[in-house]
């Protein structure tokens, strides 16, 4: 099921070390049973291996990296293929930023050079119980995967990409009156409608799935399908 190259082998105090400080931050891995916390290792050190981060306006910094790694890792945990090989950089800023001196102000996006994420709201997506289920991360990591996996066709995951094809058939009724309720000034770039409606509900889906489950059975089940796991069980996988 895993793809993961010979060289994955990671020492324990790698393994110890990166389930520290995912731990530190991620309940998702903390409810993960043993072996699927050594998957999501893995997967986080290869992730990682294979990206080139850059920082700005803070100090360069293996946690970092990690985390937000971590994070790509969360989204495509049920996918054989995780790796959004279309996206060779990563850009961590400390704050809000704007892209041009009129521009409003990103908290992420997603480019064709990279996918750009401020640490100070990536941490406050996985720190703040998730009332308001924000999560910029997790968003942009989205938004990155139908990219890599739609559009690019580097590394597709054949069954993302079908599931995700029926996701987008079947979610055009309830998507205006998401987008005009989640859009902020932050969030506001220029994705069509059906690319922010997949962000935010990946976003309410890892944040608070059983509201999501509550409120929106049919869009949870069919989320379920598209990323093949299921937050709300402790081992995530489905399949
Ligand atoms: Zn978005």
């Amino acid at each position: 099921m895993d793809q993961l190259p010979a060289e994955a082998e990671m020492s324990d105090a790698v393994f110890e070390r990166y389930s520290f400080v995912i731990g530190s931050l991620f309940s998702y891995f903390n409810e993960l049973p043993e072996e699927s916390k050594k998957r999501f290792v893995k997967r986080v050190f290869q992730f990682r291996a294979n990206k080139q981060f850059h920082f700005i306006g803070l100090e360069k910094h293996e946690d970092v990296e990690i985390l937000v790694s971590a994070s790509a890792i969360q989204v495509t945990f049920g996918l054989n293929n995780y790796m959004m090989s279309f996206f060779k950089d990563i850009y961590i800023l400390a704050d809000a930023y704007q892209t041009g001196p009129e521009e409003e102000y990103y908290i992420g996006h997603v480019a064709p050079d990279g996918i750009y994420l401020s640490f100070k709201h990536f941490l406050y997506g996985y720190l703040h119980n998730g009332t308001d289920n924000t999560n910029v991360a997790v968003h942009e990591m989205a938004h990155a995967l139908v990219h890599n996996n739609v559009f690019a066709q580097y590394g597709a995951d054949r069954n993302f990409r079908l599931n995700y094809e029926k996701f987008s058939s079947t979610s055009g009724p309830i998507l205006a009156d998401v987008i005009t309720n989640r859009r902020s000034y932050l969030r506001s770039y220029a994705f069509s409608n059906m690319h922010e409606f997949w962000a935010v509900s990946v976003e309410a889906f890892f944040v608070n799935p059983t509201g999501l489950k509550k409120n929106m059975p049919d869009l949870y089940d069919v989320l379920c399908r598209v990323l093949n796991q299921d937050p709300l069980t402790q081992n995530k996988l489905i399949a």
